[in-house]
């Protein structure tokens, strides 16, 4: 007999459609139905979730995370990565791309080795969508806290490792388009359906523009590690926020990018072209400040997605609705993964947050299992 779960009496946000005091049936893994129901619609043997003065929300999917509860991807085992990625599932996300940034080849190698889909799927852990390289085709002077000796030119043979070791689930690569060689493989990464993004880059505006002709469709958090707007000159930056196709990665932990430029960002940005990332480190889950290199430079966030969220709307013109969006259909659909994830809506994974009205995350549904809430992470 089918496994049904009944989710009542909260406010739904598809996040595409709002249904007030609506309901959501969820049939194993996925989810029947949306909307008002009539009592007759309710399968018997249902476990029923009563969650009034709640709101039911899809599952965040974060395209940018390099770890997290003191775990770094790059340089941990299969196993300890499960803590990390389990901190990011009770915080609500529950679809992620774990994010390799520069280092050795061999690291790459083994770091995307320990995510292949024989070793991922042992425990209930967030689903990986596939993997983020950030680097390491980068540039030195906009590095960030990425380090410089392993930073090198585009190579396509080396990539094509990555991807071989990867089993063909790598679906973004963070490059600098300044860089010798950067144009072609740009199209090779199209060729292979890996999205191209700008990011860590010293471009000025008319390269940047030849690299967006050229196939990028993606900017690795936006303003920040990139060389700046100015008015005279507006470099990978203006670049990257005026082209419509290309969608934006922005950290609005309220540390990386000042309140005001985000409300420019989502003036100038279609919404749809939003996308809120953490670029977790291995210190989300454990402290909320913002962390720093050895340099002084800012590396990574620990702000969780429902607080991104929350600074969102605070600091734009942009509801809680439209906002979700950047959290959930958004990243959906840059990934071609609208018809799985980030919607709620029948067939789709039953992959449900349920906040409270301060956007707190109460409940995580992952793929119709209620995920024990531990300790969950919030401020
Ligand atoms: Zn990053």
């Amino acid at each position: 007999m089918a496994d049904y779960k009944f989710i009542k009496n909260c406010d739904i946000y598809t996040p595409l459609k709002t249904f007030k005091k609506g309901g959501i049936l969820i049939e194993g893994e996925k989810i029947a139905k949306v909307g008002s129901f009539k009592e007759s619609e309710i399968p018997d043997e249902t476990q029923i979730y009563n969650f009034q003065n709640h709101l039911a929300v899809p599952g965040f999917i974060d395209i940018h995370v390099h770890g997290g509860a003191g775990i770094d991807f790059t340089d941990s085992s299969p196993e300890s990565m499960t803590e990390a990625l389990r901190t990011h599932l009770q915080n609500g996300t529950t679809s992620l791309l774990p994010t390799i940034e520069t280092a050795s080849h061999k690291q790459i190698l083994q770091t995307i080795r320990n995510f292949t889909p024989s070793k991922r799927e042992i425990r209930e852990l967030p689903h990986i969508l596939g993997l983020n390289l950030e680097g390491p085709y980068i540039s030195k002077e906009k590095r960030g806290a990425q380090l410089k000796k392993f930073i090198r030119k585009p190579s396509v043979a080396e990539m094509k490792e990555y991807i071989e070791a990867s089993k063909k689930n790598i679906k973004v690569v963070t490059l600098a388009p300044e860089i010798e060689g950067a144009l072609d493989f740009i199209h090779f990464l199209r060729d292979q359906e890996i999205i191209p993004s700008a990011g860590h880059t010293n471009a000025r505006y008319l390269e940047t523009e030849k690299a967006v002709k050229s196939g990028i469709r993606h900017a690795t958090h936006l303003f920040n590690a990139m060389r700046g707007f100015f008015h005279r000159a507006p470099g990978a930056t203006g670049c990257l926020l005026l082209k419509d196709e290309v969608s934006a990665e922005i950290i609005a932990d309220g540390f990386h990018l000042h309140p005001l430029t985000l409300h420019l960002i989502e003036r100038v940005k279609p919404l749809g072209k939003i996308i809120l990332v953490t670029d977790a480190t291995k210190f989300y889950g454990i402290k909320k400040e913002p962390s720093y290199d050895e340099e002084g430079r800012l590396f990574g966030s620990s702000t969780p997605l429902n607080e991104a969220v929350k600074n969102m709307i605070q600091f734009t013109g942009l509801s809680f609705e439209e906002t979700l969006r950047t959290v959930t259909s958004n990243p959906a659909k840059i990934l071609k993964m609208e018809h799985k994830k980030g919607h709620l809506k029948k067939d789709r994974d039953a992959d449900i947050v349920i906040l409270d009205k301060e956007l707190r995350v109460r409940k995580v549904f992952l793929k119709g299992k209620i995920v024990p809430t531990g300790k969950n992470i919030n401020f």
